[in-house]
């Protein structure tokens, strides 16, 4: 199989990177935010989602009915990364787990209102799946959804809602049938997130994220705001974190330490010995290096799995991925650390900090990576069960 990228993908992968050259902007292209890069959460970052927007590079893989130019997903792994390369925002949840939903699942209504306001990134979405009882256990969900005349009543809590501080409309899960089996119980809303009877309290977390959490008291919702199929939630869901363990965490951010770091080794002298002469140094950043490349192999999988799959995103690799880069990111900070020595917990902002103070702040930022989307030990019980035919542990 052919690794390399075709030269219609080259000449974009260029096009991108001679744009966000042109573009750059240290205001929005911010890499001590870390996590947080990616998303739209100020004027500056969603003024600079509307010019992706204008240039056409927004849903470039959905059906041409939508708004889309149904080119290969290729492009948009291509553009995200290069988004996640300069620490700019990236398209994330509106047009890689929502949008593609709402196109296999969602009602013309729901197609009709939402996929433009994507394509021209006029809206920003907030995703609740965890509660207090439902986070790896996502089918657990206990927020009430009661039917009512024309639409539901919605009442409960959801827990770690990220950019619901922000977000314009609200993405759900909701339990509508609780007699079901917990996952056939389960049903999938948006809702404006300023819609009276939701409360966002936030929840400030290791780094510099804030995640939320939020209450609803009597929400209503119309009918035709239900996602899909009563009861399908779930399926949907699954679905869509599939998506989101690729897109919401890309390569390149390991990628962009993985080169600093060596940088920094090539460079920097520690009690007047060159650190580059130091065995121990060496050692692990030649590990770092080849974990690094492994991980590049493994998300050229996915994409190549993507590629020739049936549009479903292939739930395995995806883990597969999720599994390794987060990891690896994490270890690629806490070696760095160990490298820089005691300087290296000095903050961004100090004037002697190594590496400006980058891996203080990204060895703090990666420790929610092996959480989100799954944790590292639900990546586990997924590749044991779907790709070793192990039988389930719970
Ligand atoms: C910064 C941040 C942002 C987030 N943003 C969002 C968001 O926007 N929307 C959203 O819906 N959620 C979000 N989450 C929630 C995230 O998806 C959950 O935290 C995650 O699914 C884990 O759930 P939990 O915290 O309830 O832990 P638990 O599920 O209680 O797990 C606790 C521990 O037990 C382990 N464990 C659980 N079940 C098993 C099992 N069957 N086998 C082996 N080990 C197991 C877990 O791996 C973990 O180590 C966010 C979380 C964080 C930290």
């Amino acid at each position: 199989m052919d690794f390399d990228f075709t030269p219609q993908e080259q000449a974009f992968a260029d096009d991108v990177e001679a744009w966000l050259v042109a573009n750059h902007d240290p205001v929005v292209m911010d890499p001590t935010r870390e996590n947080f890069t990616q998303l739209a959460d100020t004027p500056e970052r969603r003024a600079f989602m509307k010019k992706l927007a204008n240039k056409g590079w927004l849903g470039m893989s959905w059906p041409k009915e939508y708004g889309g130019q149904e080119i290969e997903g290729i492009y948009e792994f291509i553009l995200n990364e290069a988004l996640a390369r300069h620490a700019a925002p990236q398209i994330g949840k509106g047009v890689g787990i929502i949008g593609k939903t709402l196109i296999r699942h969602g009602s013309e209504k729901l197609k009709r209102e939402f996929l433009p306001k994507i394509l021209k990134a006029e809206i920003e979405f907030a995703v609740g799946y965890s509660e207090p009882q439902a986070g790896s256990d996502a089918a657990n969900m206990q927020l009430k959804a009661e039917k009512v005349e024309g639409g539901w009543k919605l009442n409960g809590q959801k827990m770690w809602t990220t950019s619901a501080h922000f977000a314009d409309w609200y993405w759900v899960g909701a339990r509508t049938d609780p007699e079901k089996p917990k996952h056939d119980g389960l049903s999938l809303f948006l809702i404006p997130m300023d819609h009276p009877g939701l409360e966002v309290q936030s929840l400030p977390t290791i780094g510099k994220d804030t995640t939320n959490q939020v209450f609803f008291q009597d929400v209503f919702v119309p009918d035709e705001y239900l996602v899909g199929q009563r009861g399908k939630g779930f399926q949907y869901i699954s679905e869509a974190l599939d998506l989101e363990r690729f897109t919401m965490f890309t390569l390149s951010p390991i990628t962009e330490r993985t080169r600093v770091l060596i940088e920094y080794v090539k460079e920097a002298r520690r009690d007047d010995r060159p650190l580059k002469d130091d065995p121990n140094v060496r050692r692990l950043v030649a590990q770092i290096a080849t974990d690094t490349a492994v991980a590049k192999a493994l998300s050229t999988r996915f994409v190549c799995a993507a590629k020739s799959g049936s549009g479903k995103p292939p739930t395995v690799q995806s883990s597969q991925y999720k599994l390794f880069t987060t990891t690896l990111s994490q270890r690629v900070c806490k070696d760095a650390l160990d490298i820089c020595g005691a300087s290296g917990q000095l903050r961004v902002d100090q004037d002697d900090a190594p590496v400006s103070g980058r891996f203080e702040g990204a060895y703090r930022a990666t420790v929610n990576e092996t959480v989100g989307g799954g944790s590292s030990e639900i990546q586990k019980n997924i590749i044991a069960r779907r790709h070793l035919g192990l039988p389930k542990n719970f």
